[in-house]
């Protein structure tokens, strides 16, 4: 399969498509994420350096030669780290992993003179490898100096998704702060409830133990990162705000038993998702039936 053939690659290294760049310099290169781009650098050949938190002494030291520095710090230390950034070599790349996009690019571009990258790889450090994974990129400057590293990720298998970083910040508002706020308040619901989980799945249907493992997983993962994420700009609060709104909305229609009002909406809504609805209805069906056979196996 795709996924063995690239873990195989994996095992033997990749394709260096930069074999003269000096080294690479990871700042948080201890921590999950940046660890595992410095596998991945490795892997294929480069020089790679970990700058981490105890290591600002010797900073000079390992950032004088370095051909690109790759920020990987948690979120709300990020544009501080980058800047201390302030003297790196004129050709060298200035890169973040962060899961936002505006602040960082921006502190980059204000720090640094030479070529500058926002990166965000839409993907945990527990993949097996980065087939079929997406990294969201955001141009800075000089971005014919950095085409390799993009054309590298490719290498390792991942899909490279070009936008704004405004555009990236106002989708994750979307896509990470409100589903991962709504998934942490139904758990929070879920705690004080208490109901028996056992039972609640012995009662499920797929879809609804799909649900639960959604919301559950969350907080398989770490704490600080999530609330980073949700608390990262305020418009992820407004859009949170507005959310809280619309549901309480929702609940003074049940109050008044406004039945009408209930179809009235969700008429509203399957127009909203067009042919998405029924196209959604089909796909989901698809994935139950592979769900269903995977739990009862
Ligand atoms: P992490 O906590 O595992 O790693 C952060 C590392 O930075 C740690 O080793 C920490 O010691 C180090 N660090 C802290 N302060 C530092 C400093 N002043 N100088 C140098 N190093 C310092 O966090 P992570 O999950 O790897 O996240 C890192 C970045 O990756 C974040 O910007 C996050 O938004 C992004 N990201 C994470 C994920 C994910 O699922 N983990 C996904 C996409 C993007």
């Amino acid at each position: 399969t795709m996924r063995e053939s690239y873990a195989s690659e994996n095992d033997s290294g990749f394709k260096c498509l930069k074999p003269d760049l000096r080294p690479i310099v990871v700042v948080g290169g201890h921590g999950q994420l940046g660890g595992l781009f410095c596998r991945l650098f490795e892997l294929s050949g480069y020089t790679v350096r970990k700058l981490g938190s105890q290591d600002w002494e010797r900073a000079d030291e390992l950032l004088s030669d370095a051909g690109m520095v790759v920020v990987s710090v948690p979120i709300n230390l990020t544009e501080q780290v980058i800047r201390k950034l302030d003297h790196l070599p004129e050709d060298c790349i200035l890169a973040d992993l962060t899961s936002v996009k505006s602040g960082p690019l921006q502190a980059m571009l204000e720090v640094h003179p030479g070529p500058v990258v926002g990166l965000h790889p839409m993907f945990g450090p527990d993949i097996a490898s980065l087939a079929k994974q997406v990294v969201a990129y955001c141009d800075g400057r000089n971005p014919e100096r950095y085409q390799w590293l993009l054309e590298q990720f490719q290498i390792w298998g991942a899909s490279l998704n070009r936008i704004s970083a405004v555009e990236h910040d106002e989708g994750m508002t979307l896509i990470q702060a409100l589903r991962h706020f709504t998934s942490f308040a139904y758990g929070v619901h879920l705690a004080e409830e208490d109901p028996k989980l056992e039972q609640l799945l012995a009662l499920s249907s797929p879809i609804y133990r799909l649900e639960l493992a959604m919301v559950g997983r969350l907080f398989a993962q770490d704490a600080q990162l999530y609330a980073d994420i949700i608390m990262s700009s305020p418009q992820n609060l407004a859009m949170i705000k507005r959310f809280h709104r619309r549901f309480g909305e929702a609940i003074a229609m049940l109050e008044g038993k406004d039945k009408a009002a209930f179809k009235q909406a969700f008429g509203q809504v399957e127009s909203w998702f067009g042919d998405y609805a029924q196209h959604f209805l089909t796909e989901s069906q698809g994935l139950l039936r592979q769900a269903n056979d995977a739990t009862h196996r």
